[in-house]
């Protein structure tokens, strides 16, 4: 997602993690940048893994045939890889040079597991081969003139949509995965509708949800790789909304819009903190130091001190300093007539001051509890035109809407048209999708 910074993500992220499965220790390691690997490398030399002698049994018979295998460590380079796979004069290093020379390989983004395997025949190499991806091998071959030749093998990988449905009955994280989803289609379905929901008290059992995504399989049916989102639905009590996603020509954003055309992103998040409790919401209460009853302008969330604090939308700094009760302070001016504060921080984000300008998702501080504070909490207000506001009761301004556009949303249409066809070929039992039932998680 172009348009979620990182924050953003690792945010919801999180919260979906720390929320609907609260007592299950995950590990899940966010790329935000990851960018879709295409399944076919275009204007390169292709074959078919089948067709080239990639297994030393295809090299010929009689011939003596030895292959090699060296993983590569931490900190070594594919140079010094090659060095311990101890072959034959320079061979190695030029046929190494022929993958490096040929843009298939960056020598400086290769990760420590990557196996290289040598294939020889008769004590001399033939070629050398690594896995890139799944279901992407690359080769150096020898060439008639006893050069190599690089190339990239893909086995033939089948885009299918894989539709998970069901209804919640645990979390939507213990659902969704029972049902074939995997921990990161979880945290972007949460995330489309993270400007909708308090994942916390909002998702009740009884909610269905829908998502289809789009996975490659090999021949065999196998899934290599699961991709993006591409329709995510949630028929609850708290919401009752689906979502396509959609890259827009223009902007060159993609975003989950709903069939309207209208986007699911919001100008301000209402939780601008990852995986906290809510611990005071909006509304008269007794203040716990001053004993007086009165209006809590905004909600607590409790949460460690030195968790990180996000600007809940764009906007531009208006205060960063101590102010009175408050503690350390930070207030936004956002669009439209609205500001947010956040106060009792322990310390400020780097570069965070009044003027400077902030994009949603960017730390602006951290939890502390300076000021009229108890303990550890970040207190989230939001003003619009001066009037505090109950941000988990605020209908927010929408982001954008396609209709405003017609020729974009003419395209969305398209695509929106598409990903309803792939729903409705499966509730009809049609075509080769790969489906899943309704099962009650597992145990
Ligand atoms: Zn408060």
């Amino acid at each position: 997602m172009k348009s979620m910074t990182a924050g953003t993500r690792s945010l919801i992220a999180l919260a979906v993690f720390g929320v609907l499965s609260a007592g299950i220790v995950l590990s899940v390691e966010f790329q935000p940048d990851e960018k879709e690997i295409p399944v076919q490398a275009e204007e390169l030399p292709k074959a078919s893994l089948a067709s080239l002698p990639i297994e030393p049994e295809a090299f010929g018979v009689g011939a003596a045939l030895e292959t090699k295998t060296a993983t590569l460590k931490r900190r070594e380079t594919l140079s010094d890889l090659v060095n311990r796979l101890d072959l034959p004069g320079n061979e190695g290093h030029r046929a190494l040079y022929s993958l490096t020379d040929s843009d298939l390989l960056d020598a400086r983004r290769v990760r420590p597991g990557l196996e290289l395997k040598a294939h020889l025949s008769d004590g001399a190499l033939n070629s050398i081969s690594v896995e890139l991806d799944p279901g992407r091998r690359l080769l150096a071959k020898r060439t008639l003139d006893g050069g190599f030749q690089a190339m990239a093998l893909d086995s033939a990988l089948i885009p299918r949509p894989l539709i998970v449905k069901g209804t919640i009955e645990t979390s939507l994280y213990m659902d969704a995965q029972a049902l074939g989803a995997e921990d990161q289609q979880v945290v972007d379905f949460a995330q489309v509708f993270a400007y909708d929901l308090d994942f916390q008290r909002e998702v009740h059992p009884g909610d269905r949800f829908e998502m289809v995504f789009n996975v490659l399989t090999d021949e065999r049916g196998n899934v290599i790789r699961r991709g993006d989102v591409i329709y995510a639905a949630l028929h609850g009590k708290a919401v009752d909304k689906a979502f396509y996603r959609f890259t827009t020509p223009d902007e060159d954003v993609t975003d989950y819009f709903q069939a309207n055309g209208e986007s699911s992103t919001k100008f301000l998040m209402k939780t601008p903190i990852n995986g906290a409790r809510i611990s005071s919401r909006f509304g008269k209460r007794r203040h716990p130091i001053s004993g007086f009853t009165r209006l809590h302008k905004g909600t607590d969330f409790a949460a460690p001190t030195g968790t990180p604090i996000y600007a809940a939308g764009n906007g531009v700094v208006e205060r960063a300093s101590r102010y009175g009760g408050y503690g350390h302070y930070v207030r936004i001016r956002h669009a439209k007539g609205y500001k947010t504060a956040y106060a009792h921080m322990s310390r400020y984000g780097r570069g965070i001051r009044s003027g400077v300008r902030v994009r949603q998702g960017q730390i602006i501080g951290y939890v502390g509890s300076t000021g009229a504070s108890t303990g550890p909490h970040l207190h989230y207000e939001v003003y619009k035109n001066g009037k505090a506001l109950d941000v988990m009761r605020l209908k927010l301004p929408t982001g954008r809407k396609l209709a405003m556009d017609p020729d974009i949303y003419a395209e969305f249409e398209i695509e929106r048209d598409r990903i309803d066809a792939i729903r409705a070929a499966q509730d009809e039992g049609a075509g080769t999708l790969i489906t899943a039932s309704v099962a009650p998680p597992a145990p």
